[in-house]
């Protein structure tokens, strides 16, 4: 029952590091500012997505309980405990489409050559790296870093977890 791969998220603010996460693997995924419950209901049903809290309140919610939406309600408190519920309810790809989200906006990044950003990055990020990605959106410039191997690491460490559990 894997697939699912075209799954869409609203993330509430007492989760909200799992938006980072999610747009790591490559999921489009908003954050909600906490402040009106029935405006991100109102969002997840109109774009489709699954809303992830912490807040029992909304999952008592009729639009959910009828299952005409899908919430997630998280139970632990670590970031990556958390994580591993999402990816273990929806049974979600960490390799889906890693680093193809901007982490900040949520918009699809786009390819640029080296040319393309040879003013825009630091001298010895262009002297190392060969493969840039831009947000369209913020401009952010993104390339396969310190920054970007640790959070590859830590997502091998939940697809590791997957493979562990999928052998017993
Ligand atoms: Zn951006």
């Amino acid at each position: 029952m894997r697939l699912i791969n075209n799954l869409k998220f609203i993330v509430d603010n007492n989760v909200g590091k799992l938006a980072k996460w999610l747009r790591i693997m490559g999921y489009d995924t908003l954050f909600f500012d906490g402040i009106n419950d029935s405006r991100m209901i109102a969002t997840a049903l109109a774009e489709g997505r699954v809303i992830l809290t912490r807040d029992t309140q909304i999952m008592r919610r009729r639009v959910i309980t009828s299952g005409q939406l899908k919430a997630i309600l998280i139970k632990g408190d670590e970031p990556e405990l958390q994580m591993r519920q999402v990816i273990d309810t929806l049974n979600l790809d960490c390799r889906f489409r890693p680093f193809t989200i901007c982490l900040e906006c949520n918009q699809l990044l786009v390819e640029r050559s080296k040319r393309q950003v040879k003013d825009l990055v630091p001298p010895y990020v262009f002297q190392t790296q060969n493969q840039y990605m831009e947000c369209p959106t913020c401009h952010r410039i993104y390339w396969r870093g310190t920054h970007w191997q640790a959070m590859t690491k830590k997502l091998n460490k939940l697809t590791q977890y997957q493979r562990k559990e999928e052998e017993f």
